[in-house]
C-alpha cells in the first residue's frame, strides 16, 4: 500500500456482484469515496429465495436483504439506472442527463434480465428476476389462480413450478426441448428431474414451444409452436435471461453475448466486470462465457475489485479461473451442478440411480471430466467439486468413483 486515498470509484449493479466487490474495496484503506449506483429501489437483497421461500411463503422481503454495509465512504444511489458510459473518460451518464466522473475506475455489475415474448405486457403475465417480480407473483397466486402455466423447463420454471404446486394450484410447464434439461444435463438427468414434477403432479409438455400469449387486457391463453393453445389465467415465463448491457451501447466497449472482459476481469483500463453481465475466458475449462450463477457472482465480485486495486498498483494481477457451482431447490430435493456440462459428450450415472431420485451423474467432454451433477447426494458432490477443481482426466475420475461414493455415504450417514 503507498497511503494515498484512490480517486473515486462506481460499483454499477447494487446487487450480489455489486455488493462483494464494494465489501472487498472497503477493505483497503487506500479506497476513497464510492458510489453505488442500483436501478433497483432497494438495497441489495439475494434472489435464490425468490423462487423459493418468498414464492412459497415461508419467507418476507426483509429476510431476503444482504447484510447491509454501513460506511461513510459510501455513497448509495438506490433507484437509480445508469444510462450511459463513456469507456476512455470513465464517465457516466444518469437517466436526467447528469454525467459523472470516476477517475478511480468503475465496477460493472448489472447482471441479466429476463426474456420475454410478444404478449409479455398483459395482466397474469410474470418474469422472475427482481424482488417486485417475486411479490407481484406471489399477490397474484394469493388469488388462486385457476391454472398456472410456466414458460421454460429451466432451474427458475421448475423452482416456480415447485411453489405453485405446494400452494395447490394447477401447474403446467411448456418446455422447448425434447427433454426440459436435455441440452444442458442430458436426457437422462433431464427426465429424472422432470418426474419428481410429475409426481407432484405438474403435467410437463417437452417439445412445446411457446409462440405467443392471448388475452384482451389480461392473459387467457397461450400458444404453443405447434399451433395449440392451452386457456390460462396466470403465465410465469421461465425463458431465460440476456445480459444487462444495453445501457453500454456506445461506450467503446466489447458487448458481445454479454460485457467482454479478459481473463482477469478488465473489460478495459480501470472498469472491471463481475457477476452475470461478464464473459471471460474461464482457462480452468476452456470456455469464454458468461456464468449465471450465485456463487460466482461472490468470487467474480471479489476478484473484479481486487483488480481494479491491480490498476492502482494496490494489489497483483490474477487470471479469474473457477469451477462453477450452481444449486436449485425443487420440492425436498437438492439439486446441484459442479463444473461445466457445455457440450459434453457423455454423461454416466456414476452414484445412487435416477428412479430413487438420488443419483450424482458425471460428464465427459474429450478425455476430461468437466462436470458433475447430483439430486439428493449433497455430500458426494463436495467431493467431486474438489476432485474438479484441478483437471482431471476421465480414466482418473473413474478410478475415484468407488472412493468418493465410499467416503460420501459414510458422511452423509454420520
Ligand atoms: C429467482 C432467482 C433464483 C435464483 N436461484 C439461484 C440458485 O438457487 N442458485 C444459484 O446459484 N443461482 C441462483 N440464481 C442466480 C443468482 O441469483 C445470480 O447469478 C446473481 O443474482 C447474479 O448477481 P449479479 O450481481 O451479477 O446480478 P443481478 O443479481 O442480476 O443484479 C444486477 C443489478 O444491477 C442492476 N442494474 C442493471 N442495469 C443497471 C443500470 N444500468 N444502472 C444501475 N443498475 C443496474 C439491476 O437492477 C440489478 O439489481 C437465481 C436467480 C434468480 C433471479
Amino acid at each position: 500500500m503507498n497511503g494515498s486515498t484512490l480517486p473515486a470509484i462506481a460499483i454499477i449493479g447494487a446487487s450480489l456482484a455489486g455488493q462483494t466487490a464494494l465489501q472487498t474495496l472497503l477493505e483497503s484503506d487506500d479506497v476513497g469515496p464510492v458510489t453505488v449506483f442500483g436501478a433497483e429501489r432497494h438495497r441489495p437483497y439475494d434472489r435464490p429465495p425468490l423462487s423459493k421461500e418468498f414464492l412459497r411463503g415461508a419467507w418476507d422481503a426483509d429476510r431476503c436483504a444482504l447484510a447491509a454495509v454501513f460506511d461513510p465512504r459510501v455513497d448509495w444511489q438506490t433507484g437509480v439506472a445508469v444510462t450511459g458510459l463513456d469507456s476512455h473518460s470513465l464517465t457516466v451518464r444518469l437517466a436526467d442527463g447528469r454525467t459523472r466522473d470516476f477517475a478511480g475506475g468503475i465496477v460493472i455489475a448489472t447482471g441479466a434480465r429476463p426474456r420475454t415474448i410478444p404478449g409479455a405486457d398483459l395482466d397474469g403475465v410474470h418474469v422472475l428476476r427482481t424482488l417486485d417480480d417475486a411479490a407481484a407473483l406471489r399477490t397474484q397466486l394469493q388469488t388462486d389462480p385457476v391454472h398456472v402455466v410456466v414458460a421454460g423447463g429451466g432451474f427458475i420454471g421448475a423452482e416456480v413450478a415447485a411453489a405453485c404446486i405446494e400452494r395447490g394450484t394447477r401447474v403446467t410447464v411448456l418446455e422447448a426441448q425434447e427433454a426440459p434439461f436435455g441440452q444442458v444435463l442430458g436426457h437422462e438427468v433431464g427426465e429424472a428431474i422432470m418426474a419428481t414434477h410429475r409426481a407432484h403432479g405438474v403435467e410437463v409438455r417437452a417439445g412445446a414451444a411457446v409462440s405467443a400469449l392471448h388475452g384482451t387486457s389480461r392473459v387467457e391463453s397461450i400458444e404453443i409452436a405447434d399451433g395449440t393453445t392451452l386457456s390460462t389465467d396466470l403465465v410465469v415465463l421461465g425463458l431465460g435471461v440476456i445480459p444487462a448491457t444495453g445501457w453500454l451501447a456506445g461506450s467503446g466497449l466489447e458487448l458481445d453475448g454479454g460485457l467482454e472482459c479478459d481473463s482477469t476481469l478488465l473489460a478495459a483500463p480501470r472498469i472491471v466486470a463481475a457477476g452475470d453481465v461478464a464473459r471471460w475466458p474461464n482457462h480452468r475449462f476452456g470456455e469464454f462465457r458468461r456464468v449465471e450463477h450465485w456463487d460466482n457472482a461472490i468470487r467474480q465480485g471479489r476478484h473484479a475489485a481486487q483488480r481494479l486495486l491491480a490498476e492502482h498498483g494496490r494489489s497483483a494481477i490474477e487470471d479469474f479461473v473457477t469451477v462453477p457451482w450452481v444449486w436449485s431447490d425443487q420440492y425436498d430435493n437438492k439439486l446441484q451442478v459442479v463444473g461445466s456440462t457445455f457440450d459434453f459428450d457423455e454423461v454416466m450415472i456414476a452414484h445412487g440411480s435416477t428412479a430413487e431420485a438420488r443419483f450424482v451423474a458425471l460428464y465427459r467432454r474429450g478425455d476430461y471430466l468437466t462436470a458433475a451433477f447430483g439430486m439428493n447426494h449433497v455430500k458426494i458432490i463436495t467431493r467431486y467439486r474438489r476432485l474438479l477443481s484441478n483437471p482431471v482426466t476421465w480414466a482418473e475420475a473413474m478410478t475415484e468413483i468407488e472412493h468418493i461414493g465410499r467416503v460420501g455415504e459414510r458422511a452423509a450417514s454420520r
